[in-house]
């Protein structure tokens, strides 16, 4: 039998990095996901999950089908992405598993790379632990390749076992890290009753809440002309975006919030004294305020019409997606579940906060898979720092399975429905 440790060292070897700037019909977005696609589905059908397949679109699908006896449980979905993110490089990912006795971790000798624990407090909860770590010059990949690992391992072991189960569906998508992972997933296909993205972090911390979420496309109108006879003509685009900024809330920024407080984001500014551009992300849990934002930036917009003549400012403005929890407050049981398994694989206190952000359960729960998210046990995603504790992976595989319990489902989602 494989353990989750060894598979996400085996998975993290494999290069699957996403492209931001593959073009939108470039499906995947780049080729070297169906590598990790093809691993995972060799993988299912030699534990004999024969009817694993990849899409031509690089989405990877796997059923097991219910015990007999058990069709009436709920048909739970697993997902997870295969690729990772292009803000550090996933290219030679040489995994090491380092046995933490407290301080300092070296992770390469020879660059000098080392991970200090004062930047990194939380290492404390881990000393006498393993974990997998990177040799400080790539990421590790954990995200999200620890939640592939705990869901493989996981179905091992349940079908190399004999456990009894419900029907199981299995989901592993490509593109997550560009925004793009639930885009072309087959939900009706997929045929799960609800499912969890395990793409979370530290193995005690679920998530239900995200961002609603928004862009603006600013443009400021201006009127150019020689400086020297500008008197009473010139209208410079670029002091008009800065006059509109300054009408939106000046604390309301990510450098100024945490928690449950939204925000405006200036991303990105262009301009001349003719034409300015500012691209602005709008975010808040809370739907009537994410909704006062977007107004805000129109108000703000019809202001400067008042004070410069109609058209100077356009704001264009689309949702890009929205809070899970306006969905799953009525489905309270499947987070529930989520936070009983935890509790029976050994985790006295599940806590839950709210995601900063948006993850593919967002947009899969707007299409009708309502869909929380479950850790993953990586910390640090995203850079060089990345590590994930063995003890970790191996409580988010009795996570999954406590999930996928018979007499857990009975108990918290069967006996919500009578
Ligand atoms: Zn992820």
């Amino acid at each position: 039998m494989d353990t989750a440790a060894n598979r996400l060292i085996r998975y993290a070897q494999v290069f699957s990095e996403s492209d931001y700037h593959a073009p939108a019909d470039r499906i995947p977005s780049t080729a070297c996901q169906f590598d990790m696609a093809h691993l995972l589905v060799e993988e299912l059908h030699a534990m004999g999950v024969e009817n694993a397949v990849c899409d031509d679109k690089c989405y990877v699908y796997a059923w097991l089908p219910a015990t007999p006896g058990y069709e009436h449980l709920p048909a739970v979905g697993l997902i997870a992405h295969m690729d990772t993110t292009p803000d550090m490089t996933g290219k030679n990912v040489r995994p090491q598993v380092i046995r933490y006795t407290g301080g300092d971790i070296v992770l390469n000798r020879e660059k000098g790379i080392v991970m200090e624990a004062a930047k990194f407090p939380e290492l404390a909860k881990f000393v006498g632990q393993d974990l997998i770590c990177t040799d400080g010059t790539t990421l590790l990949g954990a995200d999200d390749k620890g939640g592939l690992a705990i869901i493989m391992q996981a179905v091992e072991e349940l079908l190399a076992e004999g456990v009894p189960h419900g029907r199981i569906c299995l989901g592993f998508t490509p593109d997550e890290e560009i925004g793009r992972g639930a885009d072309h997933f087959d939900v009706a296909g997929f045929g799960a009753d609800f499912a969890y993205t395990l793409d979370g972090g530290d193995i005690t911390d679920y998530e239900y809440e995200t961002f609603n979420a928004a862009k603006s496309a600013v443009t400021v109108n201006g009127f150019s002309i020689h400086p020297g006879t500008a008197k009473d003509k010139m209208k410079n685009a670029i002091l008009m975006a800065q006059e509109f900024n300054a009408l939106l809330p000046p604390l309301e920024t990510p450098g100024h919030t945490e928690g449950y407080q939204g925000f405006f984001h200036l991303q990105e500014m262009h301009g001349k004294a003719e034409k300015a551009t500012m691209d602005y992300i709008i975010r808040d849990h809370s739907m009537a305020r994410f909704q006062e934002r977007k107004a805000a930036m129109e108000a703000a917009a019809r202001e400067m019409d008042r004070r410069y003549g109609p058209g100077t400012v356009v704001v264009d403005t689309q949702d890009q997606y929205y809070n899970m929890y306006e969905v799953l407050k009525d489905h309270m049981e499947i987070v529930e579940l989520a936070e009983e398994a935890m509790k029976a694989a050994g985790i006295a206190v599940p806590t839950h906060s709210p995601i900063r952000g948006g993850t593919d359960g967002c947009v899969l729960t707007y299409k009708g898979l309502l869909c929380p998210n479950l850790p993953s046990a990586g910390h640090n995603a995203h850079g060089r720092f990345e590590y994930a504790p063995v003890e970790s992976l191996n409580t988010g595989v009795a996570t999954v399975r406590s999930l996928l319990s018979p007499a857990l489902l009975e108990r918290v989602i069967l006996k919500k429905e009578d």
